[in-house]
């Protein structure tokens, strides 16, 4: 392969992020912010100019388009994924990137803000990036790699495949999408109209990295009813709901369950929100696990709790309702290997060991992949998302172009 010039994904990326693009959670409209949609425009224009076809912006500002295909044997059509919004965490206003040529190894302190240090000992992917140009923030915003990066790299992939016809590849549709970062980036995504077989967010951080699994997530809605009366009279009567709350958290457990007490692949029973009073007090908890074995676990010892409770103090009553909140992706992606196995060969052949990572979290692929579009998530290279610290390595970032180019050329080889 022809190596992939920094003109291609770079200079895009630069641009990118002197868009403010900051999505909003208090916001009643959609997408969020209307200044997300000048990025979104700014896009089609540009994926209009490439040649591209059927470019559009829909109603709800996504970003559709078409790469054809340059061989005449059926190829699956696959889709590339990323988002034009920044996290609502940080200002993304004014951005001014500081490009640090031929990294030397040790803390990085940004220019504007020199209590903003990236210190390297936090940071051990910068370990891997000595010699490279490290881009990062002026130390006065965040940079925007989530998710800019992701649309550069694809946008450099698709210019590398029109000006290199002899990479071969089928349909390739892209969407660049709004409001993910307040949950909201496929509330109106239309998975038919798309029509992608299969997907990929090019939405991770470490090069080298796929994402093929995301928490299965529950809330639990507990209902404590106690019996209120006037305190000076209260004797023998009263039933206090906030006080058979305060005893229900206490029985949960103190080393692990808890966000606070677990990583990797451990679930957890959080407590999220409370709103008390003597007669009724209602708690949220969210709960996480890898699988729904797990989240029957947690449900079942909340559960037991609450039984307990209620038999101790008649005639308060405690109720527990759950409702689902989402899955994890690999549920659907182990009945489609081929997407993974696709994108691990892709990333092999970049010369980088393909990592297969989880998420504790949810995502827009998750989310997609239960709509029907099986869709992994792979790295752009960004670290420290969502604060001024954010980092990215253009040597990555070209790694992650590479990524997108092999796997379109491997979909189509595979079907040949
Ligand atoms: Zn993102």
């Amino acid at each position: 392969m022809k190596p992939i010039k920094s003109r291609l994904f770079l200079d895009r990326f630069l641009k990118y992020v002197t868009f403010d693009t900051q999505s909003s959670e208090e916001s009643e409209t959609y997408p969020s912010t209307a200044k997300q949609l000048e990025l979104s425009r700014y896009l089609v224009s540009e994926l209009k100019n490439m040649g591209l076809h059927d470019v559009e912006m829909t109603e709800h500002g996504y970003v559709f388009a078409t790469l054809l295909p340059n061989v005449r044997v059926h190829v699956p059509t696959i889709g590339l994924i990323a988002h034009v919004d920044t996290s609502p965490d940080v200002s993304g206003a004014n951005v001014h990137p500081v490009i640090n040529k031929k990294y030397k190894g040790g803390d990085i302190v940004l220019k504007k803000d020199k209590r903003q240090i990236i210190e390297a000992e936090l940071n051990p992917a910068l370990r891997d990036c000595i010699g490279h140009d490290i881009i990062t923030t002026d130390g006065t915003t965040l940079l925007g790699a989530d998710n800019k990066a992701g649309i550069a790299e694809i946008m450099g992939a698709l210019q590398y495949m029109i000006e290199n016809p002899e990479v071969k590849h089928g349909t390739v549709r892209v969407a660049f999408t709004v409001d993910e970062e307040i949950g909201q980036g496929t509330k109106y995504f239309d998975v038919e109209k798309f029509g992608a077989e299969y997907a990929y967010t090019i939405d991770g951080e470490t090069a080298g990295e796929i994402e093929d699994e995301t928490f299965c997530a529950d809330t639990a809605f507990i209902t404590i009813r106690g019996v209120n009366v006037h305190p000076g009279y209260a004797k023998g009567k009263m039933v206090n709901s906030l006080k058979i709350a305060a005893e229900l958290l206490t029985k949960l457990p103190r080393d692990g369950m808890s966000p606070e007490t677990t990583d990797k692949r451990e679930g957890y029973l959080h407590p999220n929100s409370m709103e008390a009073t003597v007669e009724e007090t209602k708690i949220v908890f969210l709960i996480r696990d890898f699988d729904e074995e797990g989240l029957h676990e947690k449900h079942g010892f909340l559960q037991l709790l609450c039984d307990k409770l209620s038999k101790k103090y008649p005639p308060a009553n405690i109720q527990l309702e759950i409702k689902e909140s989402y899955r994890n992706m690999k549920m659907i992606l182990d009945k489609h290997p081929v997407a993974m196995d696709n994108a691990l060969e892709a990333i092999r052949r970049t010369g980088l060991k393909p990592q297969k990572n989880l998420i504790r979290g949810g995502t827009d692929g998750a989310r997609l992949s239960f709509m029907g579009l099986p869709t992994p998530n792979i790295f752009t290279g960004g670290h420290n998302f969502h604060s001024k610290k954010e980092w990215i390595s253009v040597q990555d970032m070209e790694k992650a172009v590479e990524t997108i180019v092999h796997l379109c050329e491997i979909w189509a080889e595979r079907a040949l």
